[in-house]
């Protein structure tokens, strides 16, 4: 049985914030607000695999209000959810992404946001796919009052385990 699911999110940019993208630390003059490190790849990527599994929302797991939360690592979150879709025996397939962004130019970070994602999903690179593209000026990531991220993803189901909690393929 596969599923697919959708991301979406959008911070706003302000000074004095590092600016986070797949877990990667960007060298930029603004950085995303947010409760968490706002990181908005990695918050669409947790939507979309919670929304293949029916499991909610990103808001419904992590409340935004909640101290743990304050400025942790989406990795960490994207973990969490990890953990989820397994102990639900589903496998992701792949994913794509697209980061909307005027600047900073942020083809020099894909590669590593993308093994960023592969190693906490644990799936090959090969699978997990990121872009950037900008607006040409228009809309508020046009203007770089935020930065925006779409996901997909691709979700299989594992068959159940044995009645020994083994692996039946
Ligand atoms: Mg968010």
């Amino acid at each position: 049985m596969s599923r697919i699911g959708v991301g979406y999110d959008l911070h706003r940019l302000i000074k004095g914030r590092p600016l986070v993208l797949g877990g990667e630390t960007i060298e930029h003059h603004l950085g995303l607000a947010g409760h968490s490190d706002a990181d908005v790849l990695l918050h669409a990527l947790c939507d979309a695999l919670l929304g293949a599994a029916c499991l909610g929302d990103i808001g419904l797991h992590f409340p935004p209000g909640e101290e743990r939360f304050r400025n942790i690592s989406s990795l960490v979150l994207l973990k969490e959810v990890r953990d989820k879709l397994e102990r639900e025996r589903w496998q992701v397939v792949n994913t794509d992404a697209v980061i909307t962004a005027e600047a900073p130019k942020l083809a020099p970070h894909i590669e590593a946001m993308r093994d960023n994602i592969a190693r906490v999903l644990e799936v090959p690179r090969t699978v997990v796919s990121i872009k950037a593209t900008t607006t040409e000026g228009l809309g508020p990531c046009g203007r770089e009052e935020g930065i925006a991220a779409q996901a997909v993803v691709l979700l299989d189901k594992k068959p159940p385990l044995g009645p020994s909690g083994q692996e039946t393929e």
